[in-house]
């Protein structure tokens, strides 16, 4: 389930500029400013009955069309935060490429972190991995989770995936998109299979180069061949 408390994004590194909410696409599909939704309070939203909207044992995945460290969104973070915590009984995934911003956009009960959250750090490239990763490692959350998503290029996660769960990797999507290689993805494989972490090729991106050729991918596709290749080793978990 997907849970968008705002909406609204720009531009922070190279993996986004393709994206619809940011950039030649913004128009069409989203918008660069940020505003709350009229879904704000949907984990603790009740019906009539007095009874939630949201029923427990949910996977709720927040912020697809925005960041939810994103700076605009700083009044209104604790609320969103308070209620995460109200409901222990749904599991939330919060995906960011903003991560430097995550130890000043806490509540102040956080403490080592809150069970029922799974922080995923996006990274696109080595130089971005280089830069987010140790950041991200060192700071107070339960549960972690990498994204390499749009892959842009081959990256070495190894130094960085002790105390990682899980490793999910995607191509670009789009008419301009930049190729994904199978042979970075391969290697991305390796390196969570050694260190004993699950790993899901989400979906090939637009232009995916198999075996030297670059193919050409609608987007209906993509995240069925990503499946058909069956290298994805989730052990039973599942990931957005
Ligand atoms: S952070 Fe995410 S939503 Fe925001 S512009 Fe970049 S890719 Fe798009």
């Amino acid at each position: 389930m997907n849970w968008e408390p705002w909406t609204g994004c720009y531009e922070v590194s190279d993996g986004c500029t393709y994206c619809y909410f940011y950039g030649p696409h913004s128009k069409r599909y989203g918008q660069n400013n940020i505003e709350k939704t009229n879904e704000f309070d949907k984990p603790v939203a009740l019906t009539s009955k007095g009874s939630p909207k949201v029923s427990g044992g949910k996977i709720v995945a927040t912020c697809f069309a925005t960041d939810f460290f994103i700076s605009e969104a700083d009044e209104w973070r604790h609320q969103a935060w308070a209620m995460i915590k109200q409901r222990p009984d749904l599991e939330f995934l919060i995906l960011t490429k903003r991560i430097e911003r995550f130890p000043i956009s806490l509540p102040t009960d956080w403490g080592d972190g809150y069970d029922n959250v799974n922080i995923g750090c996006t990274v696109e490239n080595q130089s971005i991995a280089d830069y987010r990763l140790p950041l991200f490692l060192s700071y107070p959350i339960k549960r972690r989770f990498i994204a390499c998503a749009p892959l842009l290029g081959e990256i070495d996660l190894s130094p960085y995936l002790s105390g990682i769960e899980h490793v999910t990797v995607g191509g670009e999507t789009g008419r301009e998109a930049r190729e994904c290689d199978y042979a970075w993805v391969l290697k991305i494989r390796e390196q969570c299979l050694t260190a004993g972490i699950t790993f899901w090729f989400k979906n090939t991106g637009s232009f995916f180069r198999y075996d030297g050729v670059v193919q050409r991918v609608n987007p209906f596709k993509q995240n069925g061949l990503a499946k058909e290749l069956g290298i994805s080793i989730l052990n039973g978990k599942r990931y957005f």
